[in-house]
């Protein structure tokens, strides 16, 4: 079975073709010949994650699934969301986002927040959806150098580092995406036998 990867980021497609049944080959949107970035302009993650994947699938005729993932934060009205990669303005840094939450947060105690990450599976024959999410609180300032995004603010519940502390294999065990990526996998596992 072939299934597009809604992605242009090789790492990310090597990575999950590694952890699923050799039945399933993955195709990234480069492979299809799919150049442009698909908008994202719902305004859930459910919302982007199966715009992406029907637009693979209404164009290219192909099985695929496409992930969103956004930064929820309680004090912000779950701020900032679908809009976490852009939060600081169309083309900022990771470090102008994170410069904004703590700013927003200054001298707030409350700081709860979660990672959450959709994923929409569309096959032939069922449209799905599945999602992980990994609760914590946001730091009052960076700490730690790895990691992307918003890292180095989050720590997750029961760890007393930031995600940017961790190693990769550590994030992966407890993050949103891990967790998502994982119900994804066990289920393309059970269709595929
Ligand atoms: P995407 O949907 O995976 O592209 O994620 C959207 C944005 O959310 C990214 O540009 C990051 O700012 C943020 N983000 C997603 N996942 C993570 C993560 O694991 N750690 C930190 N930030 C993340």
């Amino acid at each position: 079975m072939q299934l597009v990867f809604a992605t242009h980021n090789k790492n990310k497609l090597k990575e999950v073709q590694k952890l699923l049944p050799a039945s399933i080959t993955l195709l990234s949107l480069d492979d299809i010949g799919c150049t442009q970035d698909i908008p994202e302009t719902e305004s859930t993650l459910e919302g982007n994650a199966l715009l992406k994947a029907r637009y693979i699938k209404n164009n290219y005729g192909l099985n695929c699934f496409a992930d969103d993932t956004g930064l929820e934060i309680q004090a912000l009205n779950n701020a900032p969301g679908v809009y976490s990669a852009r939060y600081a303005g169309p083309s900022c840094h990771a470090s102008d986002n994170i410069n904004k939450v703590l700013k927003q947060l200054e001298n707030k105690e409350h700081r709860k927040a979660r990672f959450k990450t959709v994923i929409a599976l569309l096959t032939d024959t069922e449209e799905k959806l599945f999602t992980g999410i990994c609760e914590g609180t946001i730091t009052t300032k960076i700490i730690g150098k790895d990691g992307f995004g918003y890292d180095p603010i989050f720590k997750p519940d029961g760890k007393s580092k930031t995600f940017a502390e961790l190693t990769t294999e550590e994030k992966n065990s407890i993050s949103h995406r891990g967790k998502a990526f994982k119900q994804l996998i066990e289920h393309l596992s059970t269709i595929s036998r």
